[in-house]
């Protein structure tokens, strides 16, 4: 396990190729303004998982090897160790108020299920699966931090796009060598791209007859070639009292674009097999581990949700009105549903042919469709509580001008000095209005994949049989 500094001291020894408001970015990336806030957030994930009173919780340790890896790298194989994995993932989610969606053990966990279930990528002889049990080992043992890059651009989404791809836009392979595969083109869209040691690519989602867009690999975020094209940073203050949430989690979404990259081959584990492909989720569990460390997440989001609007709610004297009791009431019932379709992943899992215990898919895949529906409707209970309370925000420098005494006057609530109720009503702002808050709107929306088609998916996977010859029995019933 590494500590802060050292995985600082890493990202900003990597010089990866960075550009940012139409420049590329030189000297220390945790140095810069719009990274500096989300690198120390994640630096004190990794100082958390160190610390001597969170080792039981945050370390394990193998019985042939020397150190302690971090939990999210620990093959589950039994109950007690998903709920731990649970109970780990939410303590760190704790720490970011459940913001950070790329904290290290989203991709770790990921690699986790890729790497025990290497017999799957081993299929066809060429040592791919060596590769990926390489690869996750690598991970493990130094702790590396991941990003990925699972979609084509935004090109053009009808049917059948890929056939007439004769520009070159989404990522493929345009040359084989001995040493590897050449990659040209782009993918979208790596949040935290270029702030992590390594950048993992998987086939994107869809239908192709193109084998060349067909490949699973890992590689250094420095590699030759590799460029991240960053949005603009919607931390635009420093200042933790102006921004309470985007000065520390603006996590920055970027465009990754391969121009020529060489892939070696030990870092290829998937390439051109469409079968290993589609059998990937069933032998490896990849996206249910996601979801449900997704999920362990989400309910973190949803407490903060709820003592935020209790403490708004306190501080203007409103909890009394019918209304606002409806709406308390609706973050309350999100937080129950995703609590228990979590629990109910964890008792219901089932070991895989490589002994990996994976949560039941199910819970998982209603709660990740629920959310992205729901999480507009908590952002809108917030806009509907604070009202003008969401734009009456001065900053701190107001706070310390000679105005204060009119801001502490008339800014006061019902209970709490204006400065506090300001900070409090930021915090909701940055939240439910602000650029930061609108962008993890559209994550929550959209992270797991297009709504619309993950509804359809999970529809059309869902057997519905025993529910269809239930009905069958009770019309066909005869009165006795
Ligand atoms: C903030 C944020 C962070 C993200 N971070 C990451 C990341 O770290 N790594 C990563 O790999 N990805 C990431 N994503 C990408 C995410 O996976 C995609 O947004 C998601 O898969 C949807 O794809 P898209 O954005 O290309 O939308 P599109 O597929 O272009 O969809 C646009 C619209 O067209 C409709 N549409 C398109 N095609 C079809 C179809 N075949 N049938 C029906 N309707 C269709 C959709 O319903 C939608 O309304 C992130 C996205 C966001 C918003």
């Amino acid at each position: 396990m590494i500590n802060g500094r050292e995985y600082i001291k890493r990202i900003d020894a990597l010089q990866n190729e960075v550009w940012i408001d139409g420049g590329r970015c030189s000297g220390k990336l945790s140095q810069l303004a719009p990274f500096k806030g989300i690198l120390k957030s994640k630096a004190a994930l990794y100082d958390y998982q160190c610390k001597p009173e969170n080792q039981e919780l945050f370390r394990y340790s193998m019985p042939d090897r020397k150190g302690d890896y971090g939990f999210s790298y620990h093959q589950p194989t039994s109950i007690e160790d998903l709920t731990n994995r649970r109970l780990a993932t939410q303590e760190w989610a704790r720490l970011s108020a459940g913001l950070m969606g790329r904290s290290p053990d989203y991709m770790n966990t990921l690699l986790m299920t890729l790497g025990f279930a290497a017999p799957h990528f081993a299929q066809d002889q060429k040592g791919f699966g060596d590769n990926i049990k390489r690869l996750y080992e690598k991970a493990r043992e130094k702790d590396l931090s991941i990003t990925h890059t699972f979609i084509n651009p935004q090109v053009n989404r009808s049917v059948g796009q890929y056939f007439d791809d004769t520009n070159v836009t989404a990522a493929k392979v345009v040359e084989e060598k001995e040493e590897g595969i050449v990659i040209k083109g782009a993918r979208l869209l790596a949040t935290q791209g270029g702030l992590t040691d390594e950048l993992l690519v998987l086939p994107a989602g869809g239908y192709t007859l193109d084998d060349a867009y067909l490949f699973g690999f890992m590689i250094p975020s420095n590699s030759k070639g590799l460029k991240f094209i960053c949005r603009e940073s919607f931390c635009y203050r420093d200042s933790r009292f102006d921004h309470p949430l985007a000065s520390q989690f603006e996590e920055i979404d970027s465009i990754v674009v391969f121009e020529d990259v060489l892939v070696p081959w030990e870092c290829v584990f998937l390439y051109k097999d469409a079968q290993v492909v589609g059998e990937m989720e069933e032998a490896t569990g990849l996206y249910t581990f996601l979801q449900f460390q997704a999920v362990c997440r989400q309910v973190v989001k949803v407490e903060y949700i709820l003592g935020l609007c209790e403490l708004m709610g306190e501080a203007i004297q409103i909890q009394e009105y019918e209304h606002i009791k409806l709406k308390m009431s609706e973050i309350i019932t999100t937080l129950e549903i995703m609590k228990a379709l979590l629990v109910a992943s964890e008792v219901n899992s089932r070991l895989n042919q490589y002994g990996t215990l994976v949560p039941e898919s199910q819970p998982l895949k209603a709660a990740i469709q629920y959310f992205s529906g729901v999480y507009p409707r908590l952002m809108e209970i917030i806009q509907l509580l604070g009202a003008s309370g969401l734009i009456s925000i001065p900053t701190e420098k107001d706070f310390n001008s000679e105005i204060q005494e009119d801001l502490a006057k008339y800014l006061q609530g019902a209970n709490i000095n204006a400065k506090e109720r300001v900070q409090l009503f930021r915090m909701a702002w940055d939240l439910g209005m602000s650029a930061f808050g609108s962008r993890q709107t559209q994550f929550e929306r959209f992270f797991f994949g297009d709504p619309i088609r993950l509804s359809t998916i999970h529809y059309n996977r869902y057997f519905t049989q025993p529910y269809v010859d239930m009905v069958q029995a009770f019309l066909n019933k005869r009165e006795e």
